[in-house]
């Protein structure tokens, strides 16, 4: 086994002594079954994983969070349903762990409450796509609530059709513009909506566009060149995505023999309080067609000694974690 040392030049070696301390153990929460949109391709309401009974008493939210606390998480990621529905909830999360609220931005997050709270605004597409997949141009109502919010990314999941048009770079420089961050994944389409699919050729054509737009807009575009790899790819070193790799399943209920690495103590919770779904996705995905991004980059952060076999390998791993990192803004963008 080669040392870091030997792995890293000087710069490099800082960069990896930043992340390295971090440790972060993450557990995901359906903070409600509830949704004020209702996305053709939405992953929760396509698996049937809304159908649990809602807990409805904030103060058996605090207790639950309290033990999560002790369990050892650090980092809670709040989904839903819409988390921004139900306030109480989510402050009683930010009261006492670091929390990163997922959210499809029509309901601003009140910054005289959650100061620094992290917020990941979806959007899906561009205004126009939006309009068919959610309903509506969400990014046009949701730009009024977080232009120039420094604790604000856009999570721009993009679609088959924006290849090659310029119509990400446009999403790109909008946010820009506004003041924004985002941060890429690619549609996964849960419902089969009809014309959302992804051949190899847009494959490789999105993995170019992601990696120029990142090199044109590096102070808007927060991500890797190793991530849009692995995305459009699903390849990772010699070894393949799919169930039998995935690092983000629910630990206490995982069975899989033999175990692949994994995030350690995770668990993503409904909003029962007692039930356990698989996974950080849809508990009814097909693995092989599962395009999550952040699956996908903590498929490259527990492998961290895999990727120690040279230089070029170990410097990925250090991005995929240092945009990570960013991304929960364990360290600043
Ligand atoms: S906003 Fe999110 S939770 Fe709500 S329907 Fe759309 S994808 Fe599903
Ligand atoms: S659907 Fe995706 S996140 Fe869930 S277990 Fe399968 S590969 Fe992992």
């Amino acid at each position: 086994m080669k040392t870091i040392s030997s792995l890293l030049n000087k710069e490099d070696h800082e960069r990896y002594t930043r992340i390295s301390k971090l440790n972060i153990r993450s557990s995901i929460y359906d903070v409600t079954n509830k949704c004020n949109l209702r996305c053709k391709g939405c992953f929760f309401f396509s698996s049937g994983e809304q159908d649990v009974k809602e807990e409805k008493d904030v103060t058996k939210w605090a207790e639950f969070i309290d033990r999560e606390k002790e369990r050892g998480v650090n980092l809670a990621i709040l989904i839903g349903g819409e988390p921004t529905l139900f306030f109480d909830r989510v402050k009683a999360f930010y009261d006492r762990l670091p929390t990163f609220c997922a959210t499809n931005g029509l309901i601003k997050v009140p910054r005289d409450v959650f100061p620094d709270m992290m917020v990941g605004v979806s959007l899906w597409g561009d205004e126009e796509a939006e309009k068919v997949l959610r309903g509506k141009d969400t990014l046009s109502l949701t730009l009024k609530n977080y232009e120039g919010d420094q604790y604000t990314y856009y999570l721009h999941t993009i679609i088959p059709q924006q290849v090659g048009t310029g119509r990400v770079e446009r999403v790109v420089k909008k946010l820009k513009n506004a003041g924004l961050k985002v941060h890429f994944q690619l549609f996964s389409n849960d419902e089969d909506a009809p014309g959302f699919v992804w051949t190899p050729e847009l494959m490789t054509a999105v993995r170019q566009e992601m990696d120029g737009l990142m090199d044109q807009y590096p102070d808007t575009v927060i991500s890797s060149k190793y991530y849009h790899q692995i995305i459009t790819t699903g390849k990772m070193l010699d070894r393949t995505w799919g169930w039998n790799e995935c690092p983000s399943v629910t630990e206490p209920i995982d069975k899989r023999d033999p175990q692949p690495r994994h995030l350690i103590r995770f668990i993503r919770w409904a909003a029962d309080l007692e039930t356990m779904h698989r996974c950080c996705t849809s508990e009814t995905r097909d693995c092989t067609k599962c395009k999550d991004g952040a699956a996908h980059m903590s498929w490259v952060m527990v492998n961290k000694r895999e990727h120690m076999r040279s230089s070029a390998d170990f410097k990925n791993w250090v991005e995929v974690y240092e945009m990570f990192a960013k991304l929960y803004r364990f360290i600043p963008w």
